[in-house]
């Protein structure tokens, strides 16, 4: 049978923005629900080794977040495995319908439903991932020293990525489908300056080759859009730079967007344009997109709504005195 629950705040997502906003809005008494939605733990339980969350100098990404999860309820927050379906975000309390039919109404909502990468789509592509393919650069650049990369791409973050990863690999080669960069020109000037950067033009990925014992990757072979020719590159890490797309469909129509889908957010807080309803981590970051700065602006949320809680308390207190 469906259930109604109230809470001062409702948070939506557990990957790290979600759970670190469940640690600090249990410790500020809030008494915190948290709704995990369809992938409890969010992007790091798709991943292997996380080498950068400080305080581990290696550990597993679903691990990370299986003690994420267990802070955030030891600290006293509600976890629901659910999926919200539909927010109503035009009258407080804030209301959300869950996919098992429950509702959450709340005095105030925490959005991190993150991000979810852009890939090619291809069968090879899924095969490899976390053995060498990757979406992410400065998660996993550092595991290619010496290496031969792949980055399939052609806008700024594709030469962005190919830029940052010349400081690992022994040779980057930038695939792209059309035989011009869509990436700003001080950005291109430095990739075609670059000793260590390669260009492919007008080639599209037909596959991502590797080994099974053990799983790695080898190479790409990609094809010439117009040709048809086939070139093999070797590669033992291959980048997906195609975009981003934020989690933001549920807010789409009510909250004010920016640079593509993403949440927007008032400079140096987590404050959306509805008071009461704060956004965090990868949502509403095109930039980082870091486990440790969406944990960051988790806090930062949790501490936006304690404030705003606090502040909606003394408005009533108010009139209640004034009536009274
Ligand atoms: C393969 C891979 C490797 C990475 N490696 C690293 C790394 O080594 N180091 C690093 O710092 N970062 C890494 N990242 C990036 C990092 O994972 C993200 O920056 C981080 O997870 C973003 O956290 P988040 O809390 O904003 O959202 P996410 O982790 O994206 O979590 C979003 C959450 O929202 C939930 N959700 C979405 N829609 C709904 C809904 N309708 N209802 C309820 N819940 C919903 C999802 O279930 C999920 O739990 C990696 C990312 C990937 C994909």
């Amino acid at each position: 049978m469906s259930e109604t629950h109230h809470t001062k705040v409702l948070i939506i997502g557990s990957g790290p923005a979600g759970y670190t906003a469940g640690v600090y809005a249990a410790r500020a008494m809030l008494s915190p629900i948290l709704v995990q939605g369809m992938e409890p733990g969010g992007q790091l339980t798709t991943t292997t080794e996380v080498e950068n969350y400080p305080g581990f100098t290696e550990v597993q990404g679903p691990e990370l977040m299986v003690k994420m999860q267990d802070h955030a309820a030891a600290m006293g927050t509600t976890i629901i495995q659910d999926i919200i379906t539909d927010l109503d975000l035009t009258k407080r309390p804030f209301t959300a319908r869950g996919d098992s039919g429950d509702i959450y109404t709340a005095d105030s909502v925490i959005l991190a439903t993150g991000a979810r990468a852009k890939w090619l789509g291809l069968p090879s592509e899924d095969k490899f991932k976390g053995f060498g393919v990757s979406a992410c650069a400065t998660c996993d650049g550092f595991f290619y020293r010496e290496k031969n990369i792949v980055v399939v791409g052609g806008g700024n973050t594709a030469v962005e990525e190919a830029l940052f990863l010349t400081n690992f690999g022994q040779k980057v080669t930038l695939i792209h489908r059309r035989d011009e960069l869509r990436a700003e020109k001080i950005l291109q000037n430095r990739l075609f300056k670059h000793p260590k950067v390669e260009v492919l033009w007008d080639h599209t990925i037909d596959e991502i080759v590797g080994t099974d014992m053990p799983m790695g990757v080898t190479g790409v072979r990609a094809r010439h859009v117009k040709t048809g020719a086939i070139t093999e590159v070797p590669a033992d890490g291959v980048f997906i730079a195609i975009g981003h797309a934020p989690a933001s469909e549920l807010v789409k129509d009510v909250l004010e967007l920016h640079n593509g889908g993403y949440v927007k957010v008032e400079p140096g807080t987590t404050r959306t344009s509805i008071p009461g309803v704060f956004a965090a981590g990868d949502l509403t970051d095109h930039v980082y997109r870091q486990a440790v700065t969406s944990a960051g602006m988790g806090c930062m949320a949790a501490l936006d709504a304690e404030k705003f809680i606090a502040e909606m308390d003394d408005v009533t207190e108010t009139v209640v005195t004034e009536i009274a």
